[in-house]
């Protein structure tokens, strides 16, 4: 009897094989409102190499947290597919994507997001032993990019992570991104500020739930 060879989608070792840690095709989600519908991104086509440094802009409600949500497998889309490091994740329920996150995604948010009552337990010597709610907003954000990357994480995601710090402590932070850059990592992270963006080396601009546009990063 032949032996029927099923195409499967699910994984793509394609996708491995030429560096692509992310791919999505046709992007979509939709948030119900009661009776109305929310279109928050509407159709989003984006390839991402292991090893890139990715900013993403775009006005208020443009869809960069969606996005972002999206691909730190937090949510799942309404249509369209998404490749995480090979699998197909768009279609996984929230077991399977809470196991994929833990493994795959590493996370920076603003600084007030780190758990007040974690121990700080990173290359912060002078204060090995403080609770994040008595370090500054700098050495806050230093330790949650140090707990980002403790599952070596295929990807670090940050939205806004210089948001609520004062420009030199921000540049600071842009420095240590810096670094994990050099180091290997892939970073994609959310900003609004030109300056930020600059340390990227690529630049997507979304606009009404769609990539309007995406561009290297001149050094
Ligand atoms: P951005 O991060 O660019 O400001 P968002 O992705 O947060 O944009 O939002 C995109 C659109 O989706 C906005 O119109 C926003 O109001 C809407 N939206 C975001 N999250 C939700 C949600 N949980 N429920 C309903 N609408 C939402
Ligand atoms: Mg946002």
């Amino acid at each position: 009897m032949a032996v029927e060879i099923v195409e499967t989608e699910s994984y793509r070792e394609d996708l491995v094989s030429s560096g692509l840690v992310i791919k999505t095709s046709e992007l979509a989600k939709v948030y119900e409102m009661g009776s109305e519908q929310v279109h928050a991104l509407r159709g989003v086509d984006l390839e991402i190499h292991k090893g890139e440094y990715v900013a993403i802009m775009g006005p208020s409600g443009s869809g960069k947290s969606t996005l972002m949500n999206l691909i730190g497998c937090l949510d799942s889309p309404s249509s369209g597919k998404y490749w995480l490091a090979g699998r197909l994740v768009s279609e996984l329920d929230d077991d399977e994507l809470a196991y994929i996150r833990n493994k795959e995604i590493g996370f920076v948010f603003q600084t007030f997001n780190l758990l007040p009552r974690a121990t700080a337990l990173v290359d912060l010597t002078d204060r090995m032993h403080h609770k994040p709610n008595e370090l500054s907003g700098g050495q806050r954000q230093r330790v949650a990019i140090a707990r980002a990357l403790v599952n070596s994480p295929s990807i670090v995601l940050a939205d806004e992570p210089t948001g609520n710090l004062d420009s030199r402590t921000g540049e600071e932070i842009m420095a240590l991104f810096a670094n994990l850059h050099r180091e290997g990592n892939t970073i994609i992270l959310v900003t609004h500020e030109n300056d930020i963006a600059q340390h990227a080396h690529r630049v997507i601009y979304i606009r009404d739930g769609k990539i309007a546009s995406d561009e290297a990063v001149k050094k």
